[in-house]
């Protein structure tokens, strides 16, 4: 098989429609177009930060199969690729079954990580993955049934979230009733009167954190090879990343295990693309907490650090295309939140460019809320230590002013 690349809006385009149209859905579309694809960037609102780099931009709701579907035979694009979990996967999964298109890294991928019981049964049950301590919840009496099953202190996080929406830590019996009502607030389906199921996890009590992106793409023979950039490491306050730096410094047998088990969970999704694992390290134990089946956010850094960066290898994954993970230099990120409600406006800017180890991404939302991610810092240095400190100082010298 070779690769065959087409000319945007003509007969022979290659063309790839994105579900979601983020900041990381941004960076994709500009990895995609430089090879010549053809875009169309689907959200739920108009003036998305990847709508506003790609070749087509449309407005539907992501959670009716119905629209799904129209958007992307109306984009008559070969390859879908999405960019949240809040999708209709099951419009995927039929118009992957009839051949239809190609969904990325596969659509049964997108159904079992929508949500996090999918995934979790996944890792642990069938793959018997390391995970922390685990029971699925409906309703307060589950819930804490659960908490004295995995123990105290415990998180709860309701299964359709992420980013930390929701989650809470339970550290007595008093807090259980409140983490639950914050988790139903927190949810993906919170407002529509629904309830929503929580996992509720043992607390680990990790040395570290680290993101392994891992990537399957296609081997010279036409197999699949999987390739691990160098670990990321990060830190989260309220369950959001803030910063994050590569490589984090690792002892060789934990990093062999976590590349083992990188390589175990995305070998059970499938397909090609970038995955996020996402791992927790104690010691040389390595426990899986979840995977997304997409470029990550703690990822950004690799704008700094790597040959290819996450976005750039999902581009070329997803086309059949060889890749190279190699890092070039250590670095680190730091994220851009906004302080308030409004329309961003950036002052600084020049200071933080200047220095030519800092790559500056501001993503164009058009409306900022509290502390929503506006932008990012992602910088290379001598030493991680050397660019955390960059990026958090070039950070500091960004002002947000909103009108
Ligand atoms: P998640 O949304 O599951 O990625 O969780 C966000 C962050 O919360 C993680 O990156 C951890 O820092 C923390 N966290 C989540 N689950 C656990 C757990 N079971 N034990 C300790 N910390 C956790």
């Amino acid at each position: 098989m070779s690769i065959t690349l087409g000319t945007p809006w003509s007969e022979s385009a290659t063309r790839v429609l994105l579900l979601g149209s983020g900041e990381l859905g941004k960076e994709v579309a500009i990895a995609l177009t430089r090879l010549g694809v053809e875009v169309t960037a689907v959200d739920r609102y108009e003036g998305a930060p990847a709508q506003q780099v790609a070749h087509n931009a449309m407005v539907i709701d992501m959670l009716d199969p119905v629209a799904v579907k129209e958007a992307i035979r109306a984009s008559r694009a070969q390859v879908v690729v999405p960019e949240i979990e809040a999708i209709a996967t099951g419009a995927l999964a039929e118009l992957e079954a009839a051949g239809e298109v190609r969904v990325v890294p596969t659509a049964r991928t997108t159904q079992l990580t929508m949500d996090r019981e999918g995934i979790r049964r996944l890792a642990a049950e069938e793959l018997g993955l390391p995970t922390s301590a685990y029971r699925f919840a409906s309703c307060l009496e589950e819930v804490q049934a659960a908490v004295e099953a995995v123990g105290l202190p415990a998180v709860i996080k309701p299964v359709m979230s992420s980013s930390g929406k929701g989650q809470s830590v339970v550290r007595t019996a008093q807090d259980v009733a409140g983490a639950w009502e914050y988790a139903q607030s927190g949810a993906r389906t919170g407002g529509r009167g629904e309830v929503s199921r929580v996992i509720v996890e043992g607390f680990v009590d990790f040395d570290y954190e680290i993101t392994l992106l891992t990537v399957r793409s296609r081997a010279a023979d036409g197999g699949t090879v999987t390739s691990v950039c160098a670990p990321i490491g990060h830190r989260q306050v309220d369950g959001d990343y803030v910063e994050s730096w590569q490589p984090h410094p690792m002892n060789d047998a934990a990093l062999e295990r976590a590349k083992e088990v990188a390589t175990a969970i995305t070998g059970a999704l499938g397909g090609w693309g970038v995955f996020g694992v996402e791992l927790f390290v104690k010691g040389e134990q390595v426990i899986f907490s979840e995977v997304s089946p997409r470029p990550h956010d703690t990822g950004l850094v690799t704008l700094a650090t790597q040959r290819f960066s996450e976005f750039e290898l999902h581009a070329r994954a997803i086309l059949g295309l060889p890749v190279d993970t190699s890092l070039v230099s250590p670095g680190a990120s730091a994220v851009l939140k906004s302080p308030g409600e409004g329309v961003a406006s950036f002052t600084g800017v020049e200071a933080a460019v200047a220095d030519p180890r800092v790559e500056l991404r501001l993503f164009g939302k058009p409306t900022a809320t509290p502390g929503r991610r506006l932008g990012v810092v992602a910088a290379r240095a001598g030493s991680v230590a050397e660019a955390r400190e960059l990026v958090a100082r070039t950070a500091a010298g960004i002002g947000i002013e909103l009108s």
